[in-house]
């Protein structure tokens, strides 16, 4: 990324000029809109830049900030509305108002949609009406009459004021008790904040005792601190190495440094929050302000409100946690900054990581990547002298990494309608008879990715798309996984009416979980993937895991990450080859990084571990680098045919996706655009291509891709192109900078 030079600019807007005339101010709305519009401050009103106001916008009045820029005198004042009100919320950060403008900038996306980001938690601008709580009162004189249900309530009542709901589920009593104890003065009436802050951090608590390489690692990312230094530094180490453990001293000495920096640690994953929440509570004593989807609304206003006062000085979050309104970050974490999760595919496009180094490098704060299998982009960077990089050799305490084979399955195919082979099925009876746990890996949900009629080969697709319907046999479903289409399993094929002709193709966890359960029918096996319905039914299934409850786990990718299960030392992969078609230039890094992820949740305790991978491609260069563990050859081999073919990190890539439910108006569209691109040096356009899933949800959708090399501003040469192409109403034209997906 090459950030742009940053701008000085006034933190404060002049209220009222001498004169008495009201002055302008420019106000940025969080709507897709490219610029902020010029206002009127009412007189005698005073509006730094960041502050959040209301405005009159079109009919209605809508929340927006104070922007940067100076707004138009040649305008009459006449023609300027008045902004409605100044919001009492702490006016937005300077550095993140650059950084606003910055990601707009990068994205392509307009600067309003970017805001959106920031505010959508919009009701945490108006405070919420504070709520009633009680606590105990003085002594009543004369006493009163006491009976088991008042008993019960006095007994409940504790230093911390709860609300009448909350005290009498506590008493196990009606709420009426609790008002008549409270209208008698036994209770006393008190106000309570529903978004009570954080609290703060203890950061005299001593972590873990470092290992030298720990402590090696740490001191390094500390230096940056005490430096006020931007650098990105990565800590790359095996999964159990103990990279949590340093980063947490780096948040630490952050806190520590600063009374009130901000720290922000991204994780990939919902699933895992909860666990490492409770990790980093113990380290510190204290919660941090979580953030991710599953918050419910009032959880996401508190972090949301305590995040913009100053007072929640540790966050744990996914990607978006990103746009929170930090009044003052001072170091950012990504941890598992490999994983795909970063990348957001839907409303503003963008890849957290990137954006958190861009983030640090503007502001000038330090930032921690951490991974056991870091990207090849991070890699790079470490290369060439961007980035910094600390080593952390071995496992924590000692534990070995797996022993990783190939099974050929050309050799030794599982037997007809089954897709565990024999090595694979002796593997798991050993384990059984020791009584050790096994992780049967799949990345495919559902029951079959496809299903075909035997008679006419009709593929069953979802309705106005390309999309397989994959079956899902415990609902008896078909199920589109690009657009959560889903329907009952017809009897007869849609195409030709054979009945009973529809026949499942191919495995998915629910498939093989079949087939285990009929070889090994004594033994607890469960399955684990995004259907498993509920953030509860999860946690219930890894804690089983975890107890050692389950004998045989069948999961796809939601096992991969983070967890931690002391007795599982077997690893059968079902499919190591599932990722590797399909012509993405990630496939065999992320292949790389998933299996030896899952791989690696074997034998991180006391017992060695082991895994077997099942393929057709034996000779595949991302197989042999995981059963040889020689993961730097990988690497290098992998840098050297991006650089030959000028493709990330070595060049930069850009998509272009049109879309829209008229074909020929698309095909036009994409032929003005072809005809448009403009001649350049260093660029090359491919394109227009339908994409690999043309339909989707009744829309045509066809691609280019632009491919430029390193030192060229691709967001320069895209709006010079693009910007002088029409499009009509119906058609979208998404700009996808550094894409990910390729469908
Ligand atoms: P990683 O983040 O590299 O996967 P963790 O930091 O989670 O590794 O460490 C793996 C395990 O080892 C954890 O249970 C952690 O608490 C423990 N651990 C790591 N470092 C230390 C240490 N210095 N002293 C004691 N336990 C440690």
């Amino acid at each position: 990324m090459a950030p742009e030079g940053s701008e000085d600019f006034p933190r404060t807007a002049p209220s009222s000029d001498p004169a008495g005339a009201a002055s302008r101010v420019k106000v940025l709305f969080p709507l897709p809109l490219f610029k902020a519009y010029d206002y009127l401050l009412p007189p005698g009103v005073a509006a730094p830049v960041g502050a959040f106001v209301k405005a009159p916008f079109g009919p209605r009045e809508v929340f927006g900030v104070v922007w940067r820029g100076a707004a138009d005198d040649g305008v009459s004042a006449a023609k300027l509305k008045t902004i409605c009100e100044v919001m009492a919320t702490s006016p937005l950060s300077a550095d993140l108002i650059d950084f606003i403008d910055w990601t707009a900038g990068y994205t392509m996306f307009p600067a309003g949609s970017v805001l959106r980001m920031v505010m959508r938690s919009g009701d945490g601008l108006v405070a919420p009406a504070r709520q009633a709580g009680y606590v105990l009162g003085p002594p009543p004189d004369p006493p009163i009459r006491m009976t088991p249900q008042r008993h019960a309530v006095m007994d409940a009542v504790g230093v911390e004021p709860k609300p009448v709901a909350a005290l009498a589920a506590a008493a196990g009593v009606s709420g009426a008790v609790v008002r008549g104890l409270s209208n008698i003065g036994a209770l006393a009436r008190v106000e309570i904040d529903p978004d009570p802050p954080f609290v703060e951090p203890d950061l005299t608590r001593p972590g873990h005792d470092l290992s030298d390489d720990q402590l090696f690692a740490a001191e390094q990312i500390r230096r940056h601190i005490n430096n006020d230094q931007n650098a990105t530094t990565l800590i790359d180490g095996v999964t159990g190495s103990g990279k949590t453990e340093v980063y947490l001293e780096a948040v630490a000495a952050a806190l520590a440094r600063d009374p009130a920096a901000q720290v922000l640690i991204l994780i990939p994953e919902i699933a895992l929050t909860l666990p490492f929440l409770k990790r980093v509570t113990k380290r510190f004593g204290a919660e941090p302000a979580p953030w991710h989807s599953e918050l419910t609304s009032a959880a996401r206003r508190r972090t949301w409100r305590r995040v913009a006062d100053g007072s929640a000085r540790l966050v744990v979050g996914a990607r978006s946690a990103l746009f929170l309104p930090f009044q003052k970050l001072k170091l950012i974490i990504v941890d598992e900054e490999h994983d795909g999760a970063y990348k957001q595919g839907d409303g503003v496009i963008y890849h957290a990581r990137d954006l958190a180094v861009a983030r640090g490098a503007r502001a000038g704060f330090p930032v921690v990547l951490a991974s056991a299998t870091p990207s090849l982009e991070t890699v790079v960077n470490v290369d060439e002298g961007r980035y910094d990089a600390v080593g952390l050799a071995a496992r924590f305490a000692g534990a070995v990494m797996p022993n990783i084979a190939l099974v050929d399955m050309r050799a030794t195919a599982a037997g007809p309608g089954c897709w565990l082979s024999p090595p694979l099925v002796a593997a798991v009876n050993e384990q059984l008879s020791v009584g050790e746990q096994s992780l049967l890996f799949l990345n495919r949900r559902g029951y079959a990715p496809l299903t075909l009629c035997r008679r006419c080969g009709h593929k069953m697709t979802a309705p106005n798309s390309d999309t397989m319907l994959v079956e899902h046999r415990f609902e008896n479903r078909l199920v589109c996984h690009h657009t959560g289409f889903s329907m009952p399993k017809p009897k007869a094929c849609p195409a030709c009416n054979a009945v009973d002709g529809l026949a499942p193709c191919g495995p998915g966890v629910e498939r093989v979980a079949e087939e285990a359960r009929e070889r090994w029918p004594d033994a607890t096996i469960a399955i684990l993937s995004s259907d498993t319905a509920g953030a509860r039914a999860v946690r219930e299934i890894l804690d089983a895991m975890h107890d050692g409850d389950i004998d045989i786990l069948i999961a796809t990718q939601v096992v991969a990450k983070g967890h931690h299960f002391p007795n599982l030392t077997f690893v059968g992969v079902v499919d190591a080859d599932l990722g590797l078609s399909g012509g993405d230039l990630r496939a065999a890094e992320r292949t790389y990084q998933l299996l030896s992820q899952v791989t690696g949740r074997a034998g991180r305790e006391a017992k060695p571990g082991r895994a077997l991978l099942q393929t057709y491609q034996t000779k595949a260069p991302v197989l042999a680098a995981l059963v040889s563990g020689e993961r730097d050859g990988f690497l290098a081999a992998e840098a050297t045919s991006r650089r030959d073919l000028g493709f990330p990190p070595y060049g930069r890539l850009a998509a272009i996706i049109l879309r829209g439910p008229d074909e020929r108006a698309l095909q036009a569209c994409a032929q003005a655009h072809r005809a448009a691109i403009p001649p350049a040096d260093g660029i090359e356009v491919w394109g227009p291509a339908p994409a690999p899933i043309y339909r989707l949800r009744g829309e045509a959708r066809i691609r280019f891709l632009v491919k430029a090399r390193r030192n060229i501003d691709i967001q320069r040469f895209i709006k010079a192109w693009t910007g002088g192409v029409k499009i009509k109403a119906a058609i979208r034209r998404v700009i996808d900078i550094d894409p990910y997906s390729f469908l």
